[in-house]
C-alpha cells in the first residue's frame, strides 16, 4: 500500500493503482470552475482540454492519468488555483473562438515559423487592440490570429485578380475592400493558421478529438459561422426545417471525418442530416437539373432570337411571348457561381446582358421549396426554414441579396402573407466545414452512417446535375439537354472530355443541326477576367455562344467553404469522384429526371413559363459605382 494526498487528505491505496482508478474509486469528478455553452457538445470522455487534475504541481489529463501509477507521497488535486487558471484560459478561448485552446497552441508552431521571418508572436498579437473586420455576410478576419504572412493578399491578387485585400504597413494589418471582394473565400485556403499542421493531426488522433466540433484550427481569415442559428432552428418545434446540399459536398464532406479525398458519401449525407433533425432531406442536385431546364431553354431562345437557329428547326413550339422578352445577347454566360456574378457586376457591368437570368441551383431550390413543396406538404411557408449546405462562402452573400425572396412574393400575390412578413427563399447557408461542425455537435460520425436516399419531391437527380460541382460540368450538363431539345435526337456521347480538364480556360466546338457553335469554360476569377476582357473588346471570345464561369479554381469542388486543404490533389480526387457518380447514375440528362418532369407537370408548366420566370429567374446590378476608385 502507498499513501497519497488527494485534495488535502491522506488516502491509502494499493500499489500499482493508476491515478485515474484512484479518482474513480474516490468518486472524484473533473472540476469546472464555470460552465460555457460549448461544453454541451464536447463528448470526448478523454478530452484533455477540460478534464484535468494537478499531480505533483503539474497538469495531467485522462490519457496520462490512465497510465500514471500512484507513488508514496504523491500530491493530487482535482480543484486548485493552477487548475482554475488553466481552465479559465482554455474555457474563455473556447467560449469566444469556438476553438480548442490546445489545438490553437499547437497550431501556433506555424506562427513560430512565420516569426522567424520577423513576423509577430501570439503573445504580442493578443495584446493588440485591432478590431476584426468582416466582408459581409461571408468572410471574417481575426487580427489576433493573423501572423501577417500576406498569403491571403497574394491569392486574392494572383489567383482571383480581385485585389480586395491590402496590407497596411504602418498599422501592420490586413485590410479589405468590401466593394471589390467577391466573397469567394479563396483567401481562406491560403491562410496558414487554418491549415492543420502535422502536430495537430497527431494530437487529434492520439486524444481521439476528430469528432469534436472544436478540433479544427481556425484560420485568421475564415467564413462567418452560422451553425448556431441552424442549431437553434432545429431545436424549435414551431419550425419545419429542410435542407439541401450542393453537388460538391458528396465528394468532399467525408474529408472532415477522416475519409480520403474523393470518397463519395451521398447516401451517408442523407442519413446524417436526417439524424441531425432536419424535417426533409433534399438535394441541390435536383435544383441543378432544374437550372439546366431553365438556362438551357433560355440559351435556345437566345439562339433563335439571334438568328442562329430558326424556329422551324425546333421540335417544339416556340412561345412568342417568351421570345419577345428574351435577351438575345451572345455569348450567354452561366450564372450559378455567386462569386463570379458579384465579380461581373463589380468589374464588368457592361457584360451583365450576357448573364443568364436563371438563378443558381441554391436559389431555385429555396424558391420551389417554399412554394411547390410547401403546398404539396401542407406546410405554412412562414414556418419553413431552408438550410443550404454549400462548398462556397459567396453563397452566403447570394442568399442575402434583397431580390432573393420570390417565394414570399408568390404568397403575397395570393394574399396568404402580408407585406410585413417578408422572408427570404433561403434562410441559412452553411459551408462544407460548418456542416461537419453541425454534425459533430449532434454527435454524428458521417463515416459510420448507413447509405440512405433523399426524401421525395426535391431530391432526385441525374448525372448532369452532379457534375455541376466541377469545372465544365454546367456546360456539359446544358449541352446534354440543349442538344437533344434542339435536334430532337439522342446525344450519342455524353462526355465532353475537353471541357472537364483542370486547364484554366477550355474551349470546344459543338455541331447543332449542322451549325457549329463555340463554347468555353473558365474557372478562377483571373481566368474569368481574361475572357471578360476579350468579350468586352470584341476579341476571340466575343463570337462564342455559351461560356461557363466559376469563381473558384476547379469549380465548386475547390470552393472557399471546402475542407482544408483544398489543393490540386484534393481537387483532382473530388473531380474524379463526381465523374464516377455521373457515370454510375441510371439517368444522366436533366430533362429525364422524373421529379423535374413532375414539377413542370404539376406546377411550373414549362421552362421559362411565366411562373418559372417569377420564381427561377433573376436580375443583376451594376456595382461598379461602389468601387472606391469609381
Ligand atoms: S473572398 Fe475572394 S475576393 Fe474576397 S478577399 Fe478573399 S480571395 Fe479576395
Ligand atoms: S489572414 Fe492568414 S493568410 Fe492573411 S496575412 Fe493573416 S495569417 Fe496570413
Amino acid at each position: 500500500m502507498v499513501v497519497v494526498k488527494l485534495d488535502g487528505k491522506d488516502v491509502e491505496v494499493e500499489e500499482g493503482t493508476t491515478v485515474y482508478e484512484l479518482l474513480q474509486k474516490e468518486g472524484k469528478t473533473f472540476w469546472r470552475p464555470f460552465e460555457v455553452p460549448q461544453l454541451e457538445f464536447i463528448r470526448n470522455e478523454d478530452c484533455p482540454l477540460i478534464n484535468i487534475v494537478e499531480v505533483d504541481g503539474r497538469i495531467a489529463n485522462p490519457k496520462i492519468l490512465k497510465g500514471l501509477k500512484v507513488k508514496e507521497g504523491m500530491v493530487i488535486n482535482t480543484n486548485s488555483k493552477l487548475i482554475e487558471d488553466k481552465l479559465t484560459e482554455r474555457l474563455n478561448w473556447l467560449k469566444e473562438k469556438e476553438e480548442c485552446y490546445l489545438v490553437r497552441l499547437l497550431q501556433e508552431f506555424v506562427a513560430c515559423e512565420a516569426e522567424n521571418g520577423g513576423l509577430i508572436s501570439m503573445e504580442e498579437r493578443q495584446k493588440w487592440e485591432i478590431d476584426p473586420w468582416i466582408s459581409l455576410p461571408s468572410i471574417l478576419h481575426d487580427p489576433k490570429l493573423c501572423v501577417r504572412c500576406q498569403n491571403c493578399i497574394e491569392t486574392c491578387k494572383t489567383v482571383q485578380s480581385v485585389e480586395a485585400l491590402a496590407f497596411d504597413e504602418e498599422k501592420g494589418v490586413v485590410l479589405v475592400d468590401e466593394a471589390r471582394c467577391a466573397r469567394c473565400g479563396q483567401c481562406i485556403h491560403a491562410c496558414p493558421m487554418g491549415k492543420e499542421i502535422g502536430a495537430v493531426k497527431v494530437f487529434k488522433k492520439w486524444f481521439e478529438c476528430e469528432l469534436c466540433p472544436y478540433s479544427r484550427p481556425l484560420g485568421a481569415i475564415r467564413e462567418i459561422d452560422n451553425v448556431k442559428e441552424v442549431w437553434e432552428a432545429l431545436k424549435d418545434p414551431e419550425k419545419f426545417v429542410v435542407v439541401e446540399f450542393a453537388p460538391a459536398l458528396r465528394a468532399s464532406l467525408g474529408e472532415e471525418f477522416g475519409m480520403e479525398p474523393g470518397t463519395l458519401v451521398t447516401g451517408k449525407i442523407y442519413a446524417a442530416l436526417r439524424r441531425a433533425g432536419f424535417d426533409r432531406v433534399w438535394d441541390t442536385n435536383f435544383a441543378a437539373d432544374l437550372t439546366i431546364m431553365e438556362e438551357g431553354t433560355e440559351l435556345i431562345y437566345r439562339l433563335v432570337k439571334a438568328g442562329i437557329i430558326s424556329k422551324d428547326e425546333l421540335p417544339f413550339e416556340v412561345d412568342e411571348e417568351v421570345l419577345e422578352e428574351v435577351n438575345s445577347t451572345l455569348p450567354q454566360f452561366t450564372s450559378c457561381s455567386p462569386g463570379w456574378i458579384k465579380f461581373c457586376e463589380t468589374f464588368y457591368p457592361e457584360l451583365i446582358p450576357h448573364l443568364s437570368s436563371a438563378k443558381s441551383p441554391q436559389q431555385m431550390f429555396g424558391a420551389v421549396a417554399k412554394t411547390y413543396a410547401a403546398e404539396k406538404l401542407g406546410i405554412d411557408p412562414r414556418k419553413m426554414v431552408v438550410v443550404s449546405i454549400m462548398p462556397c462562402t459567396a453563397k452566403k452573400f447570394e442568399r442575402n441579396r434583397d431580390e432573393m425572396c420570390d417565394a414570399f412574393k408568390y404568397w403575397l400575390e395570393k394574399g396568404v402573407v402580408s407585406e410585413d412578413e417578408k422572408f427570404p427563399d433561403i434562410d441559412y447557408v452553411l459551408t462544407t466545414r460548418e456542416c461537419a461542425k453541425l454534425l459533430k455537435m449532434a454527435g454524428i460520425n458521417l463515416a459510420e452512417m448507413p447509405d440512405e436516399g433523399p426524401d421525395p419531391l426535391l431530391g432526385q437527380y441525374t448525372g448532369a446535375a452532379t457534375i455541376f460541382g466541377r469545372t465544365g460540368g454546367v456546360m456539359e450538363a446544358a449541352l446534354r439537354t440543349a442538344y437533344e431539345i434542339i435536334t430532337g435526337k439522342p446525344l450519342e456521347k455524353l462526355e465532353f472530355e475537353e471541357l472537364g480538364t483542370l486547364e484554366g480556360v477550355k474551349t470546344a466546338t459543338i455541331k447543332l443541326n449542322g451549325k457549329e457553335i463555340k463554347v468555353a469554360v473558365a474557372h478562377g476569377l483571373s481566368n474569368a477576367r481574361k475572357i471578360c476582357e476579350s468579350v468586352k473588346n470584341g476579341g476571340e471570345f466575343a463570337d462564342y455562344t455559351f461560356i461557363e464561369f466559376m469563381a473558384c479554381p476547379g469549380g465548386c469542388i475547390g470552393g472557399g467553404g471546402q475542407p482544408i486543404p483544398t489543393n490540386k490533389e484534393t481537387i483532382k480526387a473530388r473531380v474524379d469522384a463526381l465523374n464516377t457518380d455521373d457515370r454510375q447514375l441510371p439517368i444522366r440528362k436533366s430533362h429525364e429526371n422524373p421529379e423535374i418532369k413532375q414539377i413542370y407537370e404539376d406546377f411550373l408548366k414549362k421552362p421559362v413559363s411565366k411562373l418559372a420566370h417569377h420564381l427561377l429567374h433573376t436580375h443583376y446590378f451594376d456595382r461598379s459605382k461602389e468601387l472606391k476608385s469609381a
